[in-house]
């Protein structure tokens, strides 16, 4: 019998202390929600994650925002929850379940992208093998929402929770404490009204935890979803339905971040500024209430013109990223479909210079029928454009987005099962077909094609000196670039270990 057919009321008697019971006690809670390691990559084995940390420098290692939200509805629900950053505290995996057991929680929710779902389904192996019928493991994130056939594949977790589920999941909660059995897997319905939700609790963050490489930030999200159709993105499988808070409800939590987590904030909005008048009404509540801010965000190149970088500007905006994902228009637009054109993504940086605001730009590379000629255009657009800063990567075929459907349909190759073997261990990520290989390549070409962009990009005076100017002041920031300068060289990535 698997576990998520036992009820909770048949747990041993010191786990079914009821939950009135349980709250008072201090690291104690009905339900500890945890963010995995996330492991593109294996270190010498495939299956044995035991002792495995993540090292090198990690960056954009921020509290997991998602969870937070979670905690705070189980919380107002009266529900005691806790949450464990295992990947910001570089937590093994013995490290975890050592966690696990001084704080005894009944429900375990597991939140995985599919970059962590090996971790995610290691640490539920092990939370089943040791502890068995006494702690419930729930999977929920964009991998599973993606592909709800996981569930079907792996027995490790007694049921998964689809979607966006802060509404949801207090009620499914509560259920399972009173003794109810757990359905296999829960659907979500987007909110729709996203003030109705109860504002992300960060109380409980160690900020020690985070920004071991960078300067402290905080997160927030002004809005959900997204309406645009990139072929290699999986966010419409959750909802493509766009949702905005309203600004008076961004701005306070703004707010109360500004107190304790620093000036500098991160939009994590898919896409920052979809809606020019609600944006603006953020960024002009920012300059009314005079907030000491530097900001960044991802956005599209044609929603920036003068008026509109201006604003952000006199708002603190100090880097602006955009996907840009090709070098070529024509395979940005008639393949990947992300309909930006060459000049918009011309013009947005050309105004971020001269409005003093840093420009970035994502890259991918490895589509349908991408030439070399193409290829090379990507290579080098960020150094012709004169941008300040490019992440190059191989295209990940994630669950649920338009290109795992093509290479279902085009070659045969069921990706969806293949992160499923990944998960298990029985095959390392070297040998799933993760990354989408045109014709006329393979991977080996892929990997030197971004060595390449980034050696080009980054090895110049001009690039190394406005670095070391910018970081001169800490000596944290100084070790930073050194360490990510020796790994671009080696390995052509920022990192040795995250991919
Ligand atoms: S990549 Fe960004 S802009 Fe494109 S669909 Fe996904 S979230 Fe939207």
């Amino acid at each position: 019998m698997l576990a998520a057919d036992m009820p909770l009321k048949n747990m041993d008697r010191q786990t079914a202390a009821s939950s009135s019971q349980r709250t008072h006690v201090k690291n104690m809670p009905d339900v500890l929600l945890i963010n995995p390691l996330s492991i593109f990559r294996n270190v010498s084995e495939k299956s044995n994650l035991r002792n495995y940390k993540v090292s090198g420098v990690k960056t954009g290692v921020w509290p997991p925002l998602g969870l937070m939200y979670i905690a705070a509805e189980l919380r107002k629900s009266g529900i005691s929850v806790g949450i464990l950053d295992a990947f910001a505290k570089e937590y093994s995996l013995d490290q975890t379940l050592e966690a696990i057991r001084r704080e005894e929680p009944r429900i375990i929710g597991i939140s995985a992208a599919t970059p962590q779902i090996r971790g995610a389904y290691q640490l539920a192996s092990e939370i089943k093998r040791q502890f068995g019928r006494n702690i419930l493991v729930c999977l929920g994130g964009p991998h599973v929402s993606s592909d709800p056939q996981f569930m079907d594949r792996v027995d490790c977790f007694d049921f998964a929770v689809l979607g966006e589920s802060e509404l949801e999941f207090p009620g499914i909660v509560k259920d399972l404490l009173n003794g109810g059995v757990p359905e296999r897997i829960y659907r979500s319905d987007p909110p729709v009204d996203l003030d109705a939700l109860s504002v992300p609790d960060r109380s409980e963050f160690d900020i020690n935890d985070y920004f071991k490489t960078e300067q402290p930030c905080f997160t927030v999200i002004t809005s959900r979803g997204c309406p645009y159709k990139c072929i290699f993105c999986s966010r419409a499988a959750i909802t493509d339905k766009v949702r905005y808070r309203s600004p008076e409800s961004v701005l306070d939590e703004i707010g109360r971040c500004l107190e304790r987590w620093g000036r500098t904030l991160v939009f994590l909005d898919d896409t920052f500024g979809m809606s020019r008048l609600h944006a603006t009404r953020i960024l002009e509540g920012i300059i009314d209430r005079a907030y000491d801010l530097r900001w960044t965000c991802n956005t599209r190149a044609h929603l920036i013109d003068r008026d509109f970088i201006d604003l952000m500007k006199r708002s603190g905006c100090y880097m602006l990223l955009f996907g840009v994902e090709s070098g070529s228009e024509h395979l940005r637009n008639q393949i990947l479909k992300k309909h930006v054109s060459d000049e918009a993504i011309r013009n947005a940086v050309s105004l971020c210079k001269e409005f003093g605001i840093l420009s970035g730009l994502y890259f991918m590379l490895g589509f349908p029928g991408e030439t070399r000629k193409e290829m090379e255009k990507t290579v080098n657009m960020g150094k012709d454009l004169g941008v300040d800063l490019i992440t190059v990567h191989p295209t990940a075929i994630y669950p649920g987005s338009q290109l795992q459907k093509t290479l279902q349909e085009e070659r045969g190759i069921d990706i969806n099962a293949y992160w499923t073997e990944y998960a298990k261990g029985t095959l390392s990520f070297e040998e799933i077909p993760s990354v989408y290989i045109p014709e006329e390549m393979d991977l080996r070409y892929i990997q030197e094609a971004r060595k390449r962009a980034y050696r080009k990009f980054y090895f110049r005076p001009s690039v190394i000196w406005a670095h070391l100017k910018n970081d001169m002041a800490s000596l944290k920031d100084l070790k930073r670039d050194a360490v990510i300068a020796v790994n671009l060289f080696r390995h052509g990535k920022t990192s040795k270990d995250l991919k």
